[in-house]
């Protein structure tokens, strides 16, 4: 069954996020259904565009997105460093190839003007996105990681790919030479889950780049009694397998705890990844 779909008056902004340049939303919902719950469907639910949880699950496309890059690129292309895809969607919808193709063409459409996309999914990547014609080669391919687990992965994003077949499309993008990071929020806390975070990094060593993030939005860890210590314990966790791996690494702000941040944890090496 097509999907819906909405007209949009502009599609790329100025994202205002610490890590990312401009943006674009060329969907509207995510059939990936997160239940953190996924912000950008509170974000949505609030302001009346979205009616429910049902509601979002049947993402809506923007059928004039490469219309609207044709008239704003020309204007935009010199100003903008890259365009992150996507913050209020998913642009590889597990399963939902009309939305994977109009991100294909999205992405060839900016590489015709030379411009660079970073983009996250909980979806799987496309092998064509190896070919170096027509799409970007310094585009940045990130995957949503926080568990290894299925169960957690059925409770917390139940229609999303198994972690497996993400790790795996990653893999194949970065032996084909591209670039790949991984994006590893809203990173539980042991109330939710017990896991071994290094398991989780170390299936994913052949990254460039890890972000790290805790889990917002749900009173579920703040209720958790240690979540602060244990947010500074994991973020150095992660600073330091980056090291080792050579690796960068990105501690989003307010992860981090300085005060609480114990003697053998050096705040120093914690503080740097956000640079290297
Ligand atoms: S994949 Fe992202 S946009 Fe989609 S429901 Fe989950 S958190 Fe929301």
């Amino acid at each position: 069954m097509a999907l819906r779909s909405i007209t949009r008056k502009t599609l790329l902004y100025k994202s205002g996020v610490e890590y990312a340049d401009y943006a674009l939303n060329h969907a509207e919902g995510c059939a990936h259904g997160c239940t953190y719950p996924c912000y950008a469907m509170m974000m949505k639910k609030r302001c009346g565009v979205v009616s429910s949880y049902e509601d979002w699950l049947q993402p809506k496309i923007v059928k004039n997105a490469l219309e609207l890059l044709d008239k704003e690129l020309p204007r935009l292309k010199n100003k903008i460093k890259q365009v992150f895809m996507c913050f209020t969607t998913d642009p590889f919808m597990y399963e939902v190839e009309e939305i994977n193709r109009l991100t294909l063409q999205i992405l060839q459409r900016l590489n015709r003007d030379k411009v660079k996309a970073i983009l996250t999914t909980k979806g799987v990547y496309i092998d064509q996105l190896t070919d170096k014609q027509l799409y970007n080669e310094q585009n940045e391919y990130g995957v949503s990681l926080v568990s290894l687990s299925e169960a957690f992965r059925g409770k917390h994003e139940p229609f999303s790919a198994p972690y497996k077949k993400r790790i795996e499309a990653l893999k194949k993008l970065h032996d084909a030479g591209l670039k790949t990071w991984i994006s590893i929020e809203p990173y539980p806390t042991p109330n939710i889950i017990k896991q071994d975070i290094r398991e989780l990094l170390g299936s994913i060593s052949f990254v460039n780049k890890v972000v790290f993030g805790k889990w917002n939005y749900s009173r579920v860890t703040t209720s958790y009694i240690h979540n602060k210590e244990f947010y500074n314990s994991m973020a150095c966790e992660v600073a330091s397998f980056c090291e080792r791996h050579a690796i960068k690494a990105h501690i989003k702000e307010g992860t981090i705890s300085p005060t609480l941040l114990g003697p053998s944890q050096s705040t120093e090496r914690v503080t740097l990844a956000n640079y290297m």
